[in-house]
């Protein structure tokens, strides 16, 4: 069975602050591009490993060398990472431009997401439960995005190997379009506290749904997407 979004966030990684963040324009979206780190895949071996591995990529991304040194990269260039143990790791996260895809265009189309891995001959690298990571991720973005379907390799916008053939050979199936979304059972108590908020009702009935100033501390920043699933099942039953 899929497993729903799992996710780090950058407080879980301990991720250093973002010199600037500057959003996406979400019309101008089209879709998402696929990426690898290209790092052994053997250095994962561990999840515990997987966190150090991206505040390495993030102070690589932001040391001044990287690029022109009086223009920094303001933060990881990845929108979200993904590991073989099945979870992904809050990048720059939804909504912010992109600094991974290579042009300018691209960048401001497309969000970055990448694996924390290689590609080698001959060898699964990403895995059952990366692949559900990375499913996963996808159905999250096209649920906030619905208009921006895309979902591409870095190699579309420039001449690249990443992010190898068998992520190239797995977008292309569309294979992840067909995975399972389900919710943990039984479902956490957040969840019914936020679905009541979201709706405006039981105890949040008097300050309408989805009232901001009311929005429960309980409930995770970035709502995962088996809950807005359960969410919109509640409402068929309604
Ligand atoms: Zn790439
Ligand atoms: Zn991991």
């Amino acid at each position: 069975m899929a497993q729903p979004l799992r996710l780090v966030s950058r407080a879980g990684w301990q991720a250093a602050r973002p010199r600037a963040v500057t959003p996406v324009l979400p019309r101008a979206l089209r879709g998402v591009a696929v990426h690898y780190s290209a790092a052994n895949r053997d250095e994962q071996a561990n999840h515990a490993n997987c966190a150090s591995r991206v505040r390495a990529i993030q102070a690589f991304h932001m040391a001044p060398s990287r690029s022109d040194p009086s223009k920094p990269w303001n933060d990881i260039a990845y929108n979200h990472l993904f590991c073989v143990h099945g979870y992904a790791f809050e990048g720059r996260g939804f909504g912010v431009r992109s600094a991974a895809n290579g042009t300018y265009a691209a960048n401001s189309e497309y969000h970055a997401v990448c694996f924390l891995g290689n590609d080698d001959q001959g060898r699964n690298d990403v895995t059952d439960a990366g692949r559900d990571a990375l499913a996963a991720l996808l159905l999250e973005y096209g649920r906030r995005y619905p208009w921006a379907t895309a979902v591409v390799p870095h190699s579309q916008f420039r001449s690249t190997a990443c992010p190898g053939d068998e992520l190239r050979r797995y977008i292309a199936s569309g294979a992840w379009r067909e995975r399972e979304v389900s919710w943990p059972v039984p479902l956490p108590r957040w969840f019914w506290v936020w679905a009541r908020w979201r709706l405006g009702r039981g105890e949040f009935k008097r300050y309408g749904p989805a009232n901001r100033a009311r929005r429960p501390k309980i409930a995770p920043r970035i709502i995962p997407a088996w809950a807005w699933d359960r969410l919109r099942v509640l409402l068929g039953r309604r």
